[in-house]
């Protein structure tokens, strides 16, 4: 069986999940959920990012312990996880004591190596990045990501060799290792500009105790993110089988050049294999703004779960932003595509159709071939090329349009005016395409997929089972409450 190893970045739990976090977790599981439809192994690992001088700083503020801290922290997300109805096979915590001991291991092999070596660091540090800056990197004094000054530091540390791996990373970055393409050149100006030089990989306990202890240095913590980027190593090992290297890692663009500069690095330091691809989403503003605490436009997206759904939530995020670009969130768009694409066109399609089936065929699917008009109104290749270059909202948009031939063909064929053998091909068509539409829903809304197929009263498909006919005449049907409300 071939299998599909897909990760998302790993939360830092200092403040709760917002819009954002839903956001790449929503399109993450869709393309996990897809290749599961493939037939693929799918191993889909998220989780969260607990050690280094943020967090400790968010628990002392808060009066508890650093570990008392994330551990209720992480509560929160793995909840919303579920009220989003994500598929993660394994939610992995850089505290769990497999990750600090591979991640402990892999450091003391990139010592063994050469690759690390003992210096002195001065200059420049953000804990809200947890990153080492230039003055370069500087917009009026700040950090440009969180706009704060960042703090001076001088202290002793062990540094990583990247410079070494400068031709290596230039190499991936040309040949299709990161995407969307559009970025690819940032990072390489990067490059062009600074070079690639080595990198402060450690910390005094003095300054940062709260963290993996240096194999080799007791005295020192393993930097956060070199800890941090290993858990895609460890988390991949199940017990019964290790799925690392990844076939792609979702991230945000804010964190691109630890991805695709820094963790490529530390891999061939290490001779691991590298990932396949690392992929960058864009950032999210609300109603048109940054979000931010001073704002107070942080959306929870518990909140946006329980006033609509789970499953409108995933739809508008994945259908409303070209995946790879910025992108706004306003419930103004959530309530008008609910409208006008899910209660109007997908549950509508699905209501009309059962309601006649009970009607005219006494609840039973009638026994007819599917129309070739609507055949080949689907094109099924289109929207697995879709996901395949991970351009999710073109795919959905693919699958709305079969939607909207399905419900053209109803008005066009108008069935309450046809009898016989006409009436149920129209009939059976309709009922088979929907067998399909909710196969190909079922990445982006799990539960409307199952309440399709329980109306229908099929079992879920895979993507093979996307061939006309394969409905079974003679098939009860059962009506439930309509699958989309109108939201005023
Ligand atoms: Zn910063």
């Amino acid at each position: 069986m071939k299998t599909f190893y897909i990760t998302t970045a790993i939360v830092y739990p200092n403040s709760d999940p917002h819009i954002g976090f839903a956001y790449e977790q929503i399109c993450a599981d869709a393309i996990a959920r897809w290749h599961r439809l493939l037939g693929e192994e799918v191993f889909f690992l998220t989780g969260s990012d607990e050690h280094g001088a943020k967090i400790a700083a968010a628990a002392k503020k808060s009066g508890k312990e650093p570990k008392e801290f994330v551990d209720e922290q992480v509560k929160k997300f793995t909840a919303i996880a579920k009220t989003l109805n994500l598929t993660h096979s394994r939610f992995i915590r850089t505290t769990d004591k497999d990750h600090e001991k591979i991640a402990k291991e892999i450091f003391q092999k990139v010592f063994e190596k050469g690759d690390i070596y003992k210096g002195s660091y001065a200059g420049l540090y953000c804990v809200g990045c947890e990153s080492f800056l230039t003055e370069k990197d500087l917009v009026e004094g700040k950090c440009p990501i969180h706009q704060t000054a960042p703090q001076a530091i001088q202290e002793e540390n062990y540094f990583f060799r990247l410079s070494k791996y400068e031709k290596q990373v230039l190499d991936l970055l040309e040949n299709g290792f990161f995407e969307p393409k559009e970025r690819v050149k940032e990072i390489v100006n990067r490059i062009a500009k600074n070079g690639l030089q080595d990198l402060s990989v450690s910390r005094p306990k003095t300054n940062v105790a709260w963290g993996i202890e240096c194999p080799f240095d007791k005295n020192q913590t393993i930097y956060v993110w070199f800890d941090a980027l290993l858990n895609y190593v460890s988390g991949a090992k199940t017990g019964k089988k290790d799925f690392w290297p990844a076939d792609i890692h979702i991230i945000g663009k804010e964190i691109s050049w630890f991805h695709c500069v820094i963790f490529p690095a530390m891999l061939l330091s290490t001779g691991l294999q590298l990932p396949k691809k690392v992929f960058a989403h864009g950032w999210l503003t609300v109603n048109g703004q940054k979000m931010s605490k001073s704002l107070g436009n942080v959306i929870d997206p518990n909140y946006l779960c329980k006033k609509y759904s789970t499953d409108v939530l995933r739809y508008l995020l994945v259908r409303e932003i070209p995946f790879g670009q910025d992108g706004d969130f306003s419930e103004a768009a959530l309530k008008t595509r609910n409208n006008n694409e899910l209660a109007n066109e997908l549950g509508n399609l699905v209501n009309r159709t059962i309601v006649m089936i009970e009607k005219y065929c006494n609840g039973k699917i009638p026994k007819a071939k599917t129309s070739a008009e609507l055949e080949k109104a689907l094109n099924l290749k289109k929207i697995e090329e879709h996901m395949e270059k991970l351009e999710l909202h073109a795919a959905l948009s693919e699958i709305f349009a079969f939607i909207a031939s399905c419900n053209k063909f109803i008005n066009d064929k108008a069935p309450w005016k046809l009898k016989g053998k006409e009436l149920e091909e129209v009939l059976f068509s309709l009922a088979d395409s929907i067998r399909i539409i909710s196969i190909l829903v079922s990445p982006f809304m799990p539960s409307a997929s199952e309440k399709i197929n329980e109306q229908l009263g099929v079992k879920s498909g895979l993507l093979k089972d996307c061939k006309f006919n394969l409905l079974k005449a003679g098939t009860t049907i059962k009506k439930s409450e309509i699958l989309f409300k109108k939201i005023e």
